[in-house]
Protein backbone atom coordinates (compact mmCIF):
# COMPACT_ATOMS: atom_id res chain seq x y z
CA UNK A 1 0.00 0.00 0.00
CA UNK A 2 1.47 3.36 -1.07
CA UNK A 3 2.38 5.20 2.08
CA UNK A 4 0.22 8.36 3.20
CA UNK A 5 1.86 11.49 2.34
CA UNK A 6 1.71 14.21 5.26
CA UNK A 7 3.25 18.05 4.19
CA UNK A 8 4.57 20.52 6.23
CA UNK A 9 1.68 23.54 5.65
CA UNK A 10 4.05 26.36 6.90
CA UNK A 11 1.28 29.02 5.54
CA UNK A 12 -2.00 27.00 6.76
CA UNK A 13 -0.04 26.44 10.23
CA UNK A 14 -0.45 30.29 10.39
CA UNK A 15 -3.95 30.40 10.09
CA UNK A 16 -4.86 27.69 12.12
CA UNK A 17 -6.39 30.04 15.23
CA UNK A 18 -8.24 31.58 13.07
CA UNK A 19 -9.65 28.07 11.22
CA UNK A 20 -10.88 27.30 14.61
CA UNK A 21 -13.22 29.83 14.91
CA UNK A 22 -15.30 27.70 12.38
CA UNK A 23 -18.58 27.35 14.46
CA UNK A 24 -19.75 24.80 11.28
CA UNK A 25 -23.02 26.98 11.00
CA UNK A 26 -23.07 26.52 7.23
CA UNK A 27 -24.27 29.96 6.35
CA UNK A 28 -21.82 29.84 3.87
CA UNK A 29 -23.58 26.95 1.99
CA UNK A 30 -26.03 29.42 1.10
CA UNK A 31 -23.77 31.45 -1.10
CA UNK A 32 -21.44 29.28 -2.68
CA UNK A 33 -21.27 28.31 -6.24
CA UNK A 34 -19.40 25.82 -6.03
CA UNK A 35 -21.59 23.88 -3.28
CA UNK A 36 -24.19 24.56 -4.99
CA UNK A 37 -23.29 22.59 -8.21
CA UNK A 38 -21.99 19.77 -6.41
CA UNK A 39 -23.48 19.54 -3.32
CA UNK A 40 -20.82 18.18 -1.07
CA UNK A 41 -19.68 19.78 2.18
CA UNK A 42 -15.79 19.82 1.00
CA UNK A 43 -16.51 22.10 -1.60
CA UNK A 44 -17.85 24.87 0.35
CA UNK A 45 -15.83 27.06 2.89
CA UNK A 46 -16.48 24.84 6.15
CA UNK A 47 -15.50 22.19 3.98
CA UNK A 48 -12.01 23.29 3.07
CA UNK A 49 -11.37 24.63 6.72
CA UNK A 50 -11.32 21.35 7.97
CA UNK A 51 -9.15 20.23 4.84
CA UNK A 52 -7.06 23.17 5.45
CA UNK A 53 -6.55 22.45 9.53
CA UNK A 54 -6.46 18.60 8.97
CA UNK A 55 -3.32 19.26 6.17
CA UNK A 56 -2.17 21.93 8.90
CA UNK A 57 -1.99 19.13 11.98
CA UNK A 58 -0.80 16.82 10.02
CA UNK A 59 -4.04 14.45 10.40
CA UNK A 60 -5.54 14.56 7.07
CA UNK A 61 -2.54 13.60 4.18
CA UNK A 62 -2.53 15.37 1.12
CA UNK A 63 -3.94 12.74 -1.54
CA UNK A 64 -5.81 13.15 -4.66
CA UNK A 65 -8.89 13.80 -3.05
CA UNK A 66 -8.01 16.48 -1.11
CA UNK A 67 -5.88 18.49 -3.83
CA UNK A 68 -8.95 18.02 -6.21
CA UNK A 69 -11.33 19.45 -3.11
CA UNK A 70 -8.84 22.27 -2.29
CA UNK A 71 -9.16 23.74 -5.27
CA UNK A 72 -13.01 23.58 -5.94
CA UNK A 73 -12.74 27.12 -5.06
CA UNK A 74 -13.13 30.00 -7.56
CA UNK A 75 -12.08 32.44 -4.37
CA UNK A 76 -14.85 34.73 -5.34
CA UNK A 77 -14.79 35.64 -1.65
CA UNK A 78 -18.58 35.53 -1.27
CA UNK A 79 -18.80 32.99 1.41
CA UNK A 80 -16.85 35.60 3.30
CA UNK A 81 -19.48 37.93 3.59
CA UNK A 82 -22.32 35.52 5.11
CA UNK A 83 -19.32 34.00 7.55
CA UNK A 84 -20.21 35.03 11.41
CA UNK A 85 -16.86 34.13 12.53
CA UNK A 86 -15.47 36.97 9.50
CA UNK A 87 -12.86 33.78 8.79
CA UNK A 88 -10.78 34.90 5.46
CA UNK A 89 -11.38 31.59 3.66
CA UNK A 90 -9.92 32.86 0.75
CA UNK A 91 -6.65 33.21 2.26
CA UNK A 92 -7.22 30.07 4.06
CA UNK A 93 -7.52 28.15 0.92
CA UNK A 94 -5.00 30.10 -0.93
CA UNK A 95 -2.52 29.00 2.21
CA UNK A 96 -3.49 25.85 2.12
CA UNK A 97 -2.72 25.27 -2.08
CA UNK A 98 0.54 27.53 -1.69
CA UNK A 99 1.31 24.16 1.23
CA UNK A 100 0.40 21.54 -1.39
CA UNK A 101 2.67 23.14 -4.06
CA UNK A 102 5.81 23.62 -1.92
CA UNK A 103 5.26 19.88 -1.04
CA UNK A 104 4.80 19.04 -4.84
CA UNK A 105 1.00 18.19 -5.23
CA UNK A 106 0.18 20.09 -8.48
CA UNK A 107 -3.15 19.23 -10.82
CA UNK A 108 -1.68 18.42 -14.21
CA UNK A 109 -3.63 21.57 -15.42
CA UNK A 110 -2.41 23.77 -13.13
CA UNK A 111 1.48 22.15 -13.60
CA UNK A 112 0.55 23.23 -17.05
CA UNK A 113 0.10 26.84 -16.40
CA UNK A 114 3.24 27.28 -13.97
CA UNK A 115 5.21 25.57 -16.85
CA UNK A 116 3.81 28.11 -19.50
CA UNK A 117 4.35 31.46 -17.33
CA UNK A 118 7.63 30.06 -17.11
CA UNK A 119 8.36 29.36 -20.53
CA UNK A 120 6.45 32.05 -21.93
CA UNK A 121 5.11 34.51 -19.18
CA UNK A 122 1.30 34.09 -20.12
CA UNK A 123 -0.63 31.26 -18.56
CA UNK A 124 -1.93 29.93 -22.06
CA UNK A 125 1.27 29.72 -23.27
CA UNK A 126 1.26 31.82 -26.11
CA UNK A 127 4.68 32.42 -28.15
CA UNK A 128 3.10 35.19 -30.38
CA UNK A 129 2.76 38.81 -30.16
CA UNK A 130 -0.57 40.64 -30.92
CA UNK A 131 -0.27 44.03 -32.39
CA UNK A 132 -2.35 46.39 -31.08
CA UNK A 133 -1.40 49.25 -33.47
CA UNK A 134 -0.24 51.63 -30.37
CA UNK A 135 3.61 51.86 -29.92
CA UNK A 136 5.00 51.66 -26.48
CA UNK A 137 6.04 55.55 -25.85
CA UNK A 138 6.16 58.19 -22.84
CA UNK A 139 3.21 58.77 -21.33
CA UNK A 140 1.05 59.55 -18.45
CA UNK A 141 -1.46 56.87 -18.52
CA UNK A 142 -1.01 53.46 -19.29
CA UNK A 143 -2.78 50.47 -20.42
CA UNK A 144 -2.00 46.71 -19.01
CA UNK A 145 -3.86 44.39 -21.29
CA UNK A 146 -3.72 41.32 -19.52
CA UNK A 147 -3.02 38.15 -20.86
CA UNK A 148 -6.46 36.57 -21.07
CA UNK A 149 -8.00 39.92 -23.47
CA UNK A 150 -4.42 39.79 -25.01
CA UNK A 151 -4.87 36.07 -26.42
CA UNK A 152 -8.12 35.24 -26.15
CA UNK A 153 -10.68 38.41 -26.46
CA UNK A 154 -8.07 40.78 -28.14
CA UNK A 155 -11.40 42.89 -29.33
CA UNK A 156 -11.72 43.71 -26.07
CA UNK A 157 -8.39 45.95 -25.40
CA UNK A 158 -8.51 47.16 -28.91
CA UNK A 159 -12.16 48.21 -28.12
CA UNK A 160 -10.40 49.74 -25.05
CA UNK A 161 -7.93 51.40 -26.87
CA UNK A 162 -10.46 52.40 -29.32
CA UNK A 163 -12.47 54.51 -26.67
CA UNK A 164 -9.20 56.13 -25.08
CA UNK A 165 -8.58 57.49 -28.77
CA UNK A 166 -11.50 58.62 -29.15
CA UNK A 167 -11.56 60.62 -25.91
CA UNK A 168 -7.77 62.08 -26.88
CA UNK A 169 -6.37 60.43 -24.29
CA UNK A 170 -2.45 59.88 -24.53
CA UNK A 171 -1.87 56.88 -23.08
CA UNK A 172 0.60 53.97 -24.18
CA UNK A 173 0.50 50.10 -23.97
CA UNK A 174 2.67 48.94 -20.98
CA UNK A 175 5.42 46.33 -22.00
CA UNK A 176 3.82 43.31 -19.48
CA UNK A 177 4.24 39.84 -18.39
CA UNK A 178 1.10 37.89 -16.48
CA UNK A 179 0.70 39.82 -13.86
CA UNK A 180 0.80 36.69 -11.42
CA UNK A 181 -3.11 36.98 -10.61
CA UNK A 182 -3.11 32.91 -11.85
CA UNK A 183 0.05 31.81 -10.01
CA UNK A 184 -1.31 33.85 -7.09
CA UNK A 185 -4.15 31.75 -6.69
CA UNK A 186 -3.21 28.40 -7.37
CA UNK A 187 -0.59 28.44 -4.91
CA UNK A 188 2.41 28.87 -7.09
CA UNK A 189 5.64 29.73 -5.61
CA UNK A 190 5.33 33.39 -3.84
CA UNK A 191 9.23 34.21 -5.57
CA UNK A 192 7.55 33.40 -9.31
CA UNK A 193 5.05 36.13 -8.54
CA UNK A 194 7.05 38.75 -7.11
CA UNK A 195 9.39 38.58 -10.18
CA UNK A 196 6.65 39.03 -12.59
CA UNK A 197 5.36 41.97 -10.14
CA UNK A 198 8.40 43.20 -10.33
CA UNK A 199 9.33 43.17 -14.13
CA UNK A 200 5.67 44.62 -14.37
CA UNK A 201 6.38 47.33 -12.25
CA UNK A 202 10.16 47.85 -13.78
CA UNK A 203 8.47 48.98 -17.14
CA UNK A 204 5.78 50.94 -16.31
CA UNK A 205 8.21 52.98 -14.27
CA UNK A 206 10.38 53.08 -17.26
CA UNK A 207 7.67 55.04 -19.43
CA UNK A 208 7.19 57.77 -16.58
CA UNK A 209 3.29 56.87 -16.20
CA UNK A 210 1.53 58.10 -13.70
CA UNK A 211 -1.96 55.96 -13.89
CA UNK A 212 -2.41 52.84 -14.91
CA UNK A 213 -5.89 51.39 -16.22
CA UNK A 214 -7.06 47.74 -16.48
CA UNK A 215 -9.53 46.13 -18.28
CA UNK A 216 -9.36 43.11 -16.13
CA UNK A 217 -11.07 42.96 -12.52
CA UNK A 218 -8.11 40.08 -11.64
CA UNK A 219 -5.25 42.18 -12.81
CA UNK A 220 -6.76 45.40 -11.28
CA UNK A 221 -6.86 43.26 -7.98
CA UNK A 222 -3.82 42.52 -8.18
CA UNK A 223 -2.12 45.60 -8.86
CA UNK A 224 -4.15 47.46 -6.14
CA UNK A 225 -4.37 44.45 -3.58
CA UNK A 226 -0.98 42.06 -3.68
CA UNK A 227 1.91 44.01 -5.82
CA UNK A 228 1.80 46.92 -2.73
CA UNK A 229 2.60 43.84 -0.44
CA UNK A 230 5.42 43.02 -2.05
CA UNK A 231 6.96 45.73 -4.47
CA UNK A 232 6.49 49.76 -4.55
CA UNK A 233 3.86 50.83 -6.83
CA UNK A 234 4.68 54.61 -7.49
CA UNK A 235 1.64 55.02 -9.83
CA UNK A 236 -1.99 54.78 -9.46
CA UNK A 237 -4.25 51.92 -10.39
CA UNK A 238 -7.89 52.17 -11.81
CA UNK A 239 -9.87 50.16 -13.90
CA UNK A 240 -11.44 51.49 -16.97
CA UNK A 241 -14.57 51.66 -15.17
CA UNK A 242 -13.70 53.89 -12.71
CA UNK A 243 -12.19 56.42 -15.29
CA UNK A 244 -14.83 56.09 -18.10
CA UNK A 245 -17.19 57.29 -14.88
CA UNK A 246 -15.32 60.22 -14.20
CA UNK A 247 -15.82 61.61 -18.20
CA UNK A 248 -18.47 63.00 -19.98
CA UNK A 249 -19.40 60.16 -22.55
CA UNK A 250 -21.42 61.02 -25.77
CA UNK A 251 -23.07 57.62 -26.50
CA UNK A 252 -25.97 57.03 -28.98
CA UNK A 253 -29.03 55.47 -27.97
CA UNK A 254 -29.22 52.02 -27.07
CA UNK A 255 -33.24 50.26 -26.11
CA UNK A 256 -31.70 47.67 -24.90
CA UNK A 257 -32.48 45.99 -21.31
CA UNK A 258 -28.57 44.96 -19.80
CA UNK A 259 -27.97 43.07 -16.56
CA UNK A 260 -24.24 44.36 -15.43
CA UNK A 261 -22.43 40.69 -13.92
CA UNK A 262 -20.03 42.23 -11.20
CA UNK A 263 -16.53 39.91 -11.36
CA UNK A 264 -15.87 38.97 -8.10
CA UNK A 265 -12.00 40.53 -8.50
CA UNK A 266 -14.09 44.10 -8.93
CA UNK A 267 -16.74 43.55 -6.94
CA UNK A 268 -16.35 41.95 -3.63
CA UNK A 269 -12.45 42.23 -3.64
CA UNK A 270 -11.92 45.85 -4.90
CA UNK A 271 -15.72 46.97 -3.86
CA UNK A 272 -16.08 49.00 -7.57
CA UNK A 273 -19.83 48.34 -7.72
CA UNK A 274 -21.09 51.99 -9.00
CA UNK A 275 -19.16 53.10 -11.64
CA UNK A 276 -19.52 50.11 -13.98
CA UNK A 277 -23.55 51.08 -13.69
CA UNK A 278 -22.92 54.61 -14.12
CA UNK A 279 -21.58 54.14 -17.24
CA UNK A 280 -23.71 51.96 -18.86
CA UNK A 281 -26.75 54.70 -17.71
CA UNK A 282 -24.84 57.12 -19.64
CA UNK A 283 -26.52 55.35 -22.29
CA UNK A 284 -29.74 57.03 -23.86
CA UNK A 285 -32.38 54.69 -23.74
CA UNK A 286 -30.59 51.77 -21.92
CA UNK A 287 -32.89 49.90 -19.32
CA UNK A 288 -30.43 48.92 -16.68
CA UNK A 289 -31.70 45.78 -14.88
CA UNK A 290 -30.10 43.85 -11.85
CA UNK A 291 -29.41 40.58 -11.37
CA UNK A 292 -31.55 38.86 -7.79
CA UNK A 293 -27.58 39.29 -6.56
CA UNK A 294 -25.86 41.92 -7.68
CA UNK A 295 -23.20 44.24 -5.92
CA UNK A 296 -22.00 42.12 -3.09
CA UNK A 297 -24.16 39.16 -3.47
CA UNK A 298 -23.37 39.12 -7.04
CA UNK A 299 -22.76 35.11 -7.96
CA UNK A 300 -19.70 34.10 -9.30
CA UNK A 301 -19.31 33.83 -13.12
CA UNK A 302 -17.45 30.31 -12.08
CA UNK A 303 -14.26 30.81 -14.04
CA UNK A 304 -11.63 31.95 -11.24
CA UNK A 305 -8.93 30.44 -9.06
CA UNK A 306 -8.21 28.45 -11.32
CA UNK A 307 -11.11 26.51 -11.71
CA UNK A 308 -11.50 26.96 -15.08
CA UNK A 309 -8.55 24.96 -16.13
CA UNK A 310 -8.66 22.67 -13.56
CA UNK A 311 -12.98 21.65 -13.68
CA UNK A 312 -13.70 23.02 -16.80
CA UNK A 313 -17.27 21.39 -16.77
CA UNK A 314 -18.02 22.57 -13.10
CA UNK A 315 -16.77 26.17 -14.26
CA UNK A 316 -19.35 25.76 -17.57
CA UNK A 317 -22.49 24.60 -15.16
CA UNK A 318 -21.67 27.74 -12.55
CA UNK A 319 -21.67 30.43 -15.29
CA UNK A 320 -24.79 28.83 -17.10
CA UNK A 321 -26.74 29.36 -13.98
CA UNK A 322 -25.63 33.10 -14.12
CA UNK A 323 -26.41 33.10 -17.89
CA UNK A 324 -29.62 31.43 -17.55
CA UNK A 325 -30.91 34.36 -14.82
CA UNK A 326 -29.73 37.30 -16.93
CA UNK A 327 -31.73 35.66 -20.16
CA UNK A 328 -34.82 35.88 -17.96
CA UNK A 329 -34.68 39.97 -16.81
CA UNK A 330 -32.11 41.49 -20.17
CA UNK A 331 -31.38 41.05 -23.79
CA UNK A 332 -27.67 41.56 -22.99
CA UNK A 333 -24.90 40.85 -20.14
CA UNK A 334 -22.70 43.18 -19.68
CA UNK A 335 -19.59 42.72 -17.65
CA UNK A 336 -15.88 44.87 -16.74
CA UNK A 337 -13.63 41.71 -16.73
CA UNK A 338 -12.28 39.59 -19.90
CA UNK A 339 -12.19 36.42 -18.22
CA UNK A 340 -15.71 36.84 -16.71
CA UNK A 341 -16.58 37.39 -20.27
CA UNK A 342 -14.73 34.14 -21.24
CA UNK A 343 -16.21 31.53 -18.84
CA UNK A 344 -19.92 33.23 -19.08
CA UNK A 345 -20.30 32.51 -23.23
CA UNK A 346 -18.96 29.15 -22.27
CA UNK A 347 -21.79 28.73 -20.05
CA UNK A 348 -24.08 30.20 -22.46
CA UNK A 349 -22.80 27.30 -24.56
CA UNK A 350 -23.47 24.81 -22.69
CA UNK A 351 -27.97 26.09 -22.32
CA UNK A 352 -28.35 28.14 -25.57
CA UNK A 353 -30.27 30.86 -24.21
CA UNK A 354 -30.67 34.10 -26.51
CA UNK A 355 -28.41 36.93 -25.10
CA UNK A 356 -25.58 38.38 -26.30
CA UNK A 357 -22.37 38.59 -23.49
CA UNK A 358 -19.74 41.48 -23.74
CA UNK A 359 -17.39 43.82 -21.90
CA UNK A 360 -18.40 47.05 -20.97
CA UNK A 361 -15.25 48.12 -22.81
CA UNK A 362 -16.94 46.77 -26.06
CA UNK A 363 -20.33 48.69 -25.67
CA UNK A 364 -18.94 52.28 -24.68
CA UNK A 365 -16.79 51.82 -27.88
CA UNK A 366 -19.68 50.94 -30.16
CA UNK A 367 -22.05 53.44 -28.89
CA UNK A 368 -19.27 56.53 -28.36
CA UNK A 369 -19.90 59.50 -30.18
CA UNK A 370 -16.74 60.91 -31.28
S1 LIG B 1 -20.10 30.51 7.52
FE1 LIG B 1 -18.02 30.65 8.46
S2 LIG B 1 -18.30 29.84 10.55
FE2 LIG B 1 -20.10 29.18 9.37
S3 LIG B 1 -19.56 27.14 8.60
FE3 LIG B 1 -19.01 28.60 6.98
S4 LIG B 1 -16.83 29.07 7.36
FE4 LIG B 1 -17.62 28.11 9.24
S1 LIG C 1 -14.65 31.73 -2.03
FE1 LIG C 1 -16.51 31.31 -3.25
S2 LIG C 1 -16.12 29.33 -4.24
FE2 LIG C 1 -14.61 29.54 -2.56
S3 LIG C 1 -15.57 28.49 -0.80
FE3 LIG C 1 -16.11 30.69 -0.67
S4 LIG C 1 -18.11 30.89 -1.73
FE4 LIG C 1 -17.21 28.89 -2.31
Amino acid sequence: MARRKFIKAERSKKLEKEMLTCTFCGFCKSVCPYFEDNQWDPAVARGKVILAYGLAEREIPADESVLQRMYQCTTCKDCERRCPSNIRVVDIVEAARADLVEAGCVLPAHRKIIDNIKSTKNPYGETGTVDFGVPVHRAEIGYFVGCTGRYRLPEIPRHAMSILKKLNVDFTPVEEVCCGSTLQRIGAKEKDVQRLMKANVDNIRKLGVKKVLFTCAGCARMFKEEYPKHVKVDFEVEHLVQFLAKQDLKLKPFPKRIAYHDPCHLGRHLKIYEEPRKVLSMIPEVKLVEFAENRETARCCGGGGGVRAADPSAAQRIASRRVRAASEIADMIVTACPFCVTNLRYGKDLIKVDIEIKDIAEIVDDLLVT
